[in-house]
């Protein structure tokens, strides 16, 4: 079947014609998140992107096996094996063993792409759960001759790699910048090469999660896991590996470079890569502190903030930008998706009550074409909005009676946008709950602030506490009076 679509693959830096490896299968693995903590919106916007990806092509009709895995283990402060880990430190912060707190953060990640409407993966492997397979790839690399132990760590060895492979064909950069760049570690002089790489590290006796090995002792490298699980669920060689652009220079590299070494084989077709989403253009991270977490947008709980979004304004947001640029926050930008979501919303619901008429005055399959056309042109979410909007202006001028439609016009309309709105970008009506209990709460603090001018205290003090008891904090400033629900 030729499909038509187009994907941008990182490793051959060109727009290529997606031709699966197995039609119509298609193997897709994105690297999940790392849960010792929260998940701020930045990565919420890679997962996005991935999902509009899964769905565009479950609605092209592909069979698609996602898995998108959970690191709960292995991933150092530092991303070249230095430092603590992550969650043994989050834990000891905690006051948590290191599996509650991996618990707690996917569940809280669950929650939190349930709210996005992210449909979830097929298969959601974590790394604690195949050590052993890690284990046996890490043996396979040794005994190719890629990897070498001291210590009971084992160490990729770049530089006997690259005589072979090349190590840097996912971001094109020169081996020697890359040398240049890296600097000799404190404490890792034991390391041939200082761009190799830990698959296995030796555990020292107060380190927490650790597994017994043929080397000792010890736990698993941050990229051994990807590839492990990726070649498990869907064989050495499928078809898109995806995650964030950081993601590309060390994490990626490293593992081509192991799947290299141990099936003389590129694991990925296509290699998939989301740009960052930023805040005043410094890119959106736990570690710049400017990262705010879903629900503090949900409830506009935070400095940067105005006010709150609902999770699908804040989708909506997003997929106004191509996966591959780069998204900057701004509340104004907020405020214009949110509009922009609801305008799309209304002219969904008029569609049952348009009249048809005799005659056509619109040119639905041309639009249909032109949906398709956006996606197909490597998920062009934003094109493909504007082209709804196109649809929400025809549908309005039928409803005002300016535009003449036929009723397999109005048929093929509503089944294009409920395709598109609902089932690629995956977008959902609110409810109009969330409005009225605004619309009531305004009313409350609108009696209490009566109440205040009428010097009735006791009964806007009620009022206060009532609402603080439902979880809704009253600010009062010389001009006006806000809440906010916690
Ligand atoms: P982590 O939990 O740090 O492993 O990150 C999970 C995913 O989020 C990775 O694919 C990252 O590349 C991605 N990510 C991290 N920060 C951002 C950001 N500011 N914008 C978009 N994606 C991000
Ligand atoms: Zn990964």
């Amino acid at each position: 079947m030729d499909t038509k679509l187009v994907v941008y693959n990182t490793i051959t830096r060109k727009k290529e014609n997606f031709i699966p490896l197995n039609f119509p299968f298609v193997g897709l693995y994105v690297c999940g998140p790392t849960v010792y903590s929260d998940v701020h919106l930045g990565n919420c916007r890679t997962f996005i992107s991935f999902d509009l990806i899964y769905r565009y092509l479950l609605h092209l009709d592909f069979k698609v096996r996602y898995v998108r895995n959970i690191t709960d283990a292995g991933h150092l402060e530092g991303d070249r094996d230095e430092g603590d880990d992550k969650f043994a430190k989050k834990a000891k912060l905690e006051k948590l063993e290191p599996m509650e707190i991996v618990q707690k953060y996917t569940l809280g990640f669950h929650d939190v792409m349930r709210l996005f409407n992210a449909l979830p993966p097929n298969i959601e492997p974590t790394a604690t759960g195949h050590i052993s397979e890690q284990i046996e790839m890490a043996k396979k690399i040794i005994n190719n001759g890629f990897a070498y132990e001291v210590n009971g760590t084992i160490y990729f060895d770049v530089e006997k790699y690259s005589k072979e492979y090349n190590y840097t064909i996912l971001t094109n950069r020169q081996l020697e910048d890359l040398l240049v760049n890296t600097r000799e570690l404190g404490g890792q002089n034991e390391k041939k090469g200082r761009l190799d790489f830990a698959l296995w590290i030796k555990a020292k006796p107060e380190h927490i999660m650790k597994w017994p090995s043929p080397w000792g002792i010890g736990f698993p490298g941050w990229h051994i896991e990807c590839s492990a699980m990726s070649g498990k669920y869907l064989g050495d060689v499928f078809d898109i590996h995806g995650g964030g652009m950081d993601l590309a220079a060390t994490h990626h590299t490293n593992e081509i470079a192991q799947s290299e070494a141990c099936n003389h084989k590129q694991p990925a077709k296509y290699w998939m890569h989301t740009n960052m989403l930023t805040v005043n253009g410094t890119r959106m991270s736990k570690s710049a502190g400017n990262g705010f977490l879903p629900g503090e947008l949900f409830t506009g709980n935070h400095p940067l903030l105005n006010r709150g979004f609902s999770p699908m304004a804040v989708r909506f947001f997003m997929l106004q930008a191509h996966y591959r640029s780069t998204l900057d926050f701004s509340n104004d930008a907020l405020e214009a998706s949110e509009k922009g979501f609801k305008r799309l919303i209304n002219a969904y619901s008029l569609l049952n009550k348009l009249k048809s008429s005799n005659s056509s005055e619109v040119d639905i399959s041309n639009l249909s074409e032109r949906c398709y056309a956006a996606m197909n042109d490597d998920f062009n979410s934003p094109v493909l909005i504007a082209e709804l909007f196109e649809a929400v202006h025809m549908v309005n001028s039928i409803y005002d009676g300016n535009t003449k439609a036929t009723e397999q016009d109005l048929i093929t309309l509503k089944k294009l946008m409920t395709e598109f709105i609902f089932d690629v970008l995956g977008l959902k009506e609110e409810t109009s709950q969330t409005d009225d209990m605004a619309k009531l709460i305004d009313f409350v603090v609108d009696l209490r602030t009566e109440a205040k001018y009428n010097k009735d205290y006791a009964t806007s003090d009620k009022i206060r506490n009532g609402l603080e008891q439902l979880g809704i904090q009253i600010k009062d400033t010389k001009e006006e009076t806000t809440w906010n629900k916690a």
